[in-house]
Order: structure tokens, then sequence, then C-alpha cells
């Protein structure tokens, strides 16, 4: 892929970048190392100021970033503002909470003088250079949840970013930059995937987090485990949406939208896949796809747009081909369905909802990264879980229901890093975010995201 801007709203092509060369990502890597062995060093105190200004800096820029986020990967304007305000806030909860979140830990006195010590603790040290493979999606958002706890652990970080968003990615290492950090903290390296290889067997990099499809997880973390480095793996999801007979329908349905068609439902943990009890299913899904169809979808800078272009024209055909196979052999379109009249040359795609979803669709096992809804009409909390475990991916889901028994049945049974009960899924600071089976594996955010990067190191005195 080029490293290139490239409009989605119009295909086209605004500014190209030359991929480092050998001698630059050398460079890179020395300063990231070099600057690693000083920085791990210094005070949670001193870093949370350093981050705490990133976090004022970057408030002071969202008007900005977030056009040039939507030039670069089209979300509608207003999301992308929001997405900036999300990073700092976590930047601030990082700044906040790092100090305690890797205070040190204290085994019971029984246990230390079990063990024959003195005295015992354990410490969150730092592991170094960390490699950070991130998709344009989130172009910030998902940069900061990993900087964010890594530069607060005393780490440091190397970003290999989507050739889609060069001007986010440059912008992210100017903002640290701007904001103190000392240089060689957080790096952006313009390279295309093929030269990832290279980066992440340097004996300077002790790591490497990547957010993005399960191909390219499969890749960083295959060199990675012959490297025998740590990994966090945050993959593609299929999240279920499951309504149970007891639900508020009408929050239900207005909030599935939401759910769906969030970021022009590029989001791994859009709801995908809409499991509904078959007492409510007909008023769920009359609700659910009106306010399908009502969307606004167009230019993504104009303020009131609620659906912008696919980042590229590449997304937009693979959704294509996963709604022609569903309805090829058999799926009902209940609204869109293709691209919308007067799309002209960007990469548009209706709000579209499918029903009568059959295990031999595509759209069953694989992930809709676009506004393409799916539909399933089940009859009972078994047939529920069932439908909604039945995926490779296992990121998040969502559950509405009054009944306690059903909630506790979801939480012990669905296959998923997160269950959230009568809303939809939304990343926090202060909570775990991942998943299991084909969405990966490691945590970020909380406690457990700023301890993924850390040497967790026993201290034992005799
Ligand atoms: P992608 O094609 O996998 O790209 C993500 C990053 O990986 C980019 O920097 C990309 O670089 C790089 N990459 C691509 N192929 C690679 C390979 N073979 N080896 C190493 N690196 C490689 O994914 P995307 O289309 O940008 O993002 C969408 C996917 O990300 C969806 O599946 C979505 O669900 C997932 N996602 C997951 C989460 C989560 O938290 N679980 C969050 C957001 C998105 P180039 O751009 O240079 O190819």
């Amino acid at each position: 892929m080029p490293i290139a801007t490239v409009n989605p709203a119009t295909g086209e092509t605004l500014k190209t970048f030359d991929p480092l060369g050998p001698e630059e990502i050398e460079r890179r890597l020395a300063t990231a190392y070099d600057t690693s062995r000083a920085y791990r060093t210094t005070s949670f105190e001193e870093r949370a100021r350093l981050l705490g200004r990133a976090a004022d800096l970057l408030d002071q820029d969202a008007p900005d970033i977030g056009r040039t986020i939507t030039t670069e990967m089209g979300k509608p304007v207003a999301q992308a503002r929001a997405e900036a305000a999300k990073c700092a806030k976590a930047m601030r909860w990082y700044a906040e909470h790092a100090g305690e979140l890797l205070a040190d830990e204290h085994p019971s006195e029984a246990d230390v003088k079990d063990s024959g010590a003195s005295s015992a603790r354990v410490v969150f040290r730092p592991l170094g250079v960390v490699l950070a493979v991130m998709p344009w999606n989130f172009p910030l958002w998902q940069v900061v949840r990993f900087a964010a706890p890594a530069l607060m652990a005393g780490n440091v970080g190397l970003l290999k970013h989507s050739s889609n968003v060069p001007q986010t990615a440059l912008y992210l290492e100017d903002l640290f930059r701007r904001a103190g950090f000392p240089e060689g903290c957080f790096q952006t390296l313009l390279i295309g995937s093929g030269a990832i290889e290279s980066v992440l067997r340097d004996p300077r990099v002790a790591a490497a987090t990547l957010t993005g499809s399960e191909p390219a997880g499969r890749s960083v973390a295959s060199i990675a485990g012959d490297e025998v480095k740590k990994t966090v793996l945050e993959l593609g999801g299929s999240d279920p949406f499951v309504v149970m007979d007891s639900a508020d329908i009408v929050n239900a349905a207005k909030t599935a939208v939401t759910a769906r068609v969030q970021n022009t439902g590029q989001s791994c943990i859009a709801a995908k896949r809409f499991i509904v009890h078959t007492d409510v299913y007909d008023a769920f899904t009359e609700r659910f796809t009106s306010a399908m169809r009502a969307l606004t979808v167009g230019d993504p800078m104009d303020e009131d747009t609620d659906v912008g272009p696919l980042s590229s024209e590449q997304g937009r055909s693979d959704l294509e081909e996963l709604v022609d196979d569903a309805v090829s052999r058999g799926a009902q379109v209940l609204c869109g369905g293709g691209r919308p009249d007067g799309a002209g040359a960007g990469w548009f795609y209706e709000p579209t909802v499918l029903a009568g979803i059959t295990p031999e669709m595509r759209v069953h096992r694989e992930e809709t990264f676009g506004p393409v809804a799916t539909l399933y009409r089940v009859a009972s909390l078994d047939e529920a879980v069932a439908v909604a475990n039945d995926t490779p991916f296992g990121l998040s889901s969502n559950v509405w229901t009054r009944d306690e028994d059903d909630i506790e049945r979801f939480v012990r049974d669905l296959e998923a890093g997160g269950v959230y009960i009568n809303g939809m899924t939304a990343s926090h600071p202060a909570f775990p975010f991942g998943g299991v089976k084909r969405s990966g594996y490691g945590r970020e955010l909380a406690g457990h995201g700023i301890r993924e990067f850390c040497n967790i190191t026993t201290v034992w005195h005799g």
C-alpha cells in the first residue's frame, strides 16, 4: 500500500509520502533505545506532567486534527473531534492513576516468612522500546490507548501506523514532542508493513502491540514468537447484540443503530449481529430498520452527516462481496444493500439490514466492516447464547434484558472480553479492553493494560 492521504469522500490522492529508508529506520531505532535507557528512570510525576501537557495540546488541536482525520479516513468530523477529546481524557486518566496502578505489591507477611525472606515485594519496571502497529479506524485513539499507559510505565513507543493515515501519524509524533517528551520517546515510522519484520526482530525492540486484522496479527505474532517477544493483539470482532423478550425495545433499537453505524460501521466493537427473541423480533426489526433507513449518508465534513464513506475502495468492495454472497444465498435486504444515489467517486455504502441469515453465508462468520447489520430470530436464551458464540471472534457483546437470571447466564456463557448489559460496548480508560478467540489476546486500558508491557519483578531480601 502506498503511504498516502487519499480522501475517501472523493477518491482524490492529496499527498503521498516516501517510506523511510534503512538508514533513517536505524537512526530512529537507535534514538528510541538510547532514550528508553534514560526515560525509564524518570518519575511518575514527571511523566504525568508531560502527558497532561499532551492532553491539553490535543484538546486545543481537536478541530484541526479532527479535519485531518476526516480527510484521511472519512469518519464524520464530529466523531473525529470526539475521538481527540476521548484521547485527552485517557491521557489524563493514566497521568493520574499510573502511579497507583504500578505501585509495588507486598505479599502477605506469612508468605514472605514462608519463602525465607526478611522482606519481599513486586515491582513493575518498563520493558523498553515497544513497537505499535496500528489501524486507521480510530487513528488517534488506537495509538493513544497504547501510548498513554506505555509512556506512564516508562516505556518508549515506535508507531507503525496504517499507510492511509500518514498525516495523523506524524501529528502524533509532533504532539508528544511539543508536550516536552524527550526526543525518541514516541516516534512515527512511515514504513510499509513489509518493513515491520526487521524492526520487530531488532534486539533493541522489546515487545509489540498490534491492533488490526487477523492476518496482520498472525504475521506480527509469529515473528515476535520466533524472537520470544511479548505481544498484545487486538484483532477483529463480530459482536452480538442480543435483544431478549423482556428488553426495553425502544431503547434497544435506538442504541442498536449507533452501535452498528458508529465510525461508519468500521469499528471492531461495533455490534454486527443482532440476535432477537422471536416475541419482540418484529417490533425491534421495524424500529431498527426504519432508523437505519433514516440515517444521513454523505459528506463527512458536514456536521449533520451520520454515515460517511468507507475508508477505502477495497473496504467497500469487501463489504459488497459479503452482502452479495448473503443475498445470493437467500438473505432478505430490509434496507440499503448498495451504493447510495449520487455517491460519486467517494466510497459510500448505504446503511443496510439483512435478515434470514444462515450459517453458510459469509456474513455469519466474517466481520462486516461497514454499516451492514445482520438479523437473527431466536426462540430462547439457550439459542441466543449459541448463535452469539457461533463465531470465530470474541471481542465484546451486548445484551438487552430486564431479567436478572438472563443477565447471569449471559455473563457466564458469552465468549467475549466484554458483556455490556442494556447499553452498547464503548471503551473507557478504567475498564480493560480486549478479546478471546480470534479477536486476539492481552488487554489494553485500566491496570491490566499498563501492566502488559512491564517487567513484573520479584524483589526478595534474605
Ligand atoms: P490491517 O490491514 O490489519 O492493518 C492494521 C495495521 O497492520 C496497519 O498498520 C497495517 O499496515 C498493518 N499490517 C497490514 N498487514 C500486515 C501484515 N501482514 N503484517 C504486519 N502488519 C500488517 O487492518 P485495518 O484494515 O487497518 O483495520 C481493520 C481491522 O482492525 C478490523 O479487523 C478491525 O476489527 C480491527 N480492529 C481491532 C480493534 C481491537 O481493539 N480489537 C480495534 C480497531 C480495529 P498497512 O496499512 O501499511 O498495511
